[in-house]
C-alpha cells in the first residue's frame, strides 16, 4: 500500500481500522472517508487513486512451521511433528506441506471441511504489514 495514503491499524480480534491522511484520495466500498478513519470489514474495498485492494479478516493459508505437540496429518494419517512445515486449514486441521510431502494441497479441497485448498500466494492482512 502507497504509505502517502494511510495506513490501516489494528484494533482487536479481527477487526482493523483504516486511518487516511486528508489529501489521500481513499475511498472505500466507493465512499469517501469521513474524518480520515474508517472501520474495516471483512471484504471491504478500498480504492486508492486507481488501486484497488480488498480487506480480509480471515486468516490466509501459508506454510508455517507446525507449532504444537505432535498430531495426526488428516490426509496421510502419518505424525506431523513440531518444526514440520505445515499448513492449518481454516478448520483447524493441520497438515503436512513441504516439498516433498504435500498432504494439503494434495487435493483440491480439505478432506474434512471440503475448502478450497489454494494457498495465498500474498494475502493482504493487517497482521502481516
Ligand atoms: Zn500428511
Ligand atoms: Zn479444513
Amino acid at each position: 500500500m502507497d504509505e502517502a495514503a494511510g495506513s490501516p491499524v489494528g484494533i482487536g480480534a479481527g477487526e482493523a481500522a483504516l486511518v487516511t491522511r486528508p489529501a489521500a484520495r481513499v475511498r472505500v466500498n466507493g465512499r469517501d472517508v469521513p474524518g480520515g478513519l474508517r472501520v474495516m470489514r471483512d471484504r471491504d474495498e478500498i480504492r486508492i487513486g486507481r488501486e484497488r485492494f480488498f480487506f480480509s479478516t480471515r486468516d490466509p493459508l501459508v506454510v508455517e512451521p507446525y507449532p504444537e505437540e505432535p498430531v495426526t496429518c488428516p490426509r496421510c494419517t502419518t505424525k506431523l511433528l513440531a518444526g514440520t512445515p505445515a499448513v492449518r486449514c481454516r478448520c483447524g486441521a493441520w497438515f503436512h506441506q513441504a516439498a516433498d510431502l504435500e498432504c494439503f494441497t494434495y487435493g483440491d479441497t480439505c478432506p474434512l471441511c471440503l475448502a478450497s485448498t489454494v494457498l495465498e500466494e500474498e494475502p493482504w492482512h493487517p497482521a502481516l504489514l
